[in-house]
């Protein structure tokens, strides 16, 4: 696995966040290539946190998971990508999700509920307050929050898996003619159909 690989690498982001934690896994180099997987770290789950902090709602400072839990929050937080990512590829493919996985997205988003409460001048701005004090449980309830909006409301039916040999990224088609997760996946879907048709193995394209 390149080591190298951070979350600035993902071939894609500033998806909807369910489908950006799920894109944190993506084949470096096409059909052959190699498999990887940015979130290897505690410190890497806190750049990816960065990185979504708005969407998720997250109010500032978010404290860093990279301390003595994060190795279990890291943890806790992949079990809660693969479920994810199995009820993506279960919506995409029209088959029913497995009541496990439905099961982990759900606890997930009961594990920390929040809301808002007047301040006592019941004046000003309202004060937010979550039944979890835990960063790692409030990161993966808003996650799951985000998932069960998506695979409950109107961006469902944009969900797609993305077509091109060698990519394992799931996007939403925000417009007619996004057929691919990036243009980097339908350029080389068209230079693998040009080098197929001038007699060239298409496997060593990239
Ligand atoms: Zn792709």
């Amino acid at each position: 696995m390149d080591v190298s690989a951070s979350v600035k690498d993902m071939p894609v982001r500033g998806e909807h966040p369910a489908l950006d934690l799920v894109n944190t896994t993506f084949i470096r180099g096409g059909l052959r290539g190699q498999l990887i997987d940015v979130l290897r770290t505690p410190a890497d789950l806190d750049e990816w946190i960065a990185d979504h902090r708005g969407p998720l709602d997250l109010v500032e400072p978010y404290p860093a998971l990279d301390g003595p839990d994060g190795p279990a929050a890291l943890a806790a937080f992949l079990e809660l990508r693969e479920a994810l990512r199995r009820l993506l590829r279960a919506t995409v493919d029209g088959e029913s999700p497995t009541a496990a996985d439905v099961t982990a997205v759900n606890s997930a988003a009961r594990a920390c509920v929040d809301w808002i409460e007047l301040p006592p001048s019941a004046d000003g701005p309202p004060l937010r307050r979550s039944s979890s004090a835990d960063p790692a449980t409030v990161l993966r309830a808003r996650v799951a929050r985000t998932a069960v909006e998506l695979l409950t409301g109107p961006d469902r039916a944009l969900l797609r898996a993305c077509p091109a040999p060698g990519c394992i990224l799931f996007y939403l088609r925000s417009h007619p003619r996004r057929a691919w997760c990036s243009p980097a996946c339908g350029t080389r879907v068209r230079v693998a159909r040009h080098s197929r048709r001038h007699g060239v193995d298409p496997s060593h394209d990239r």
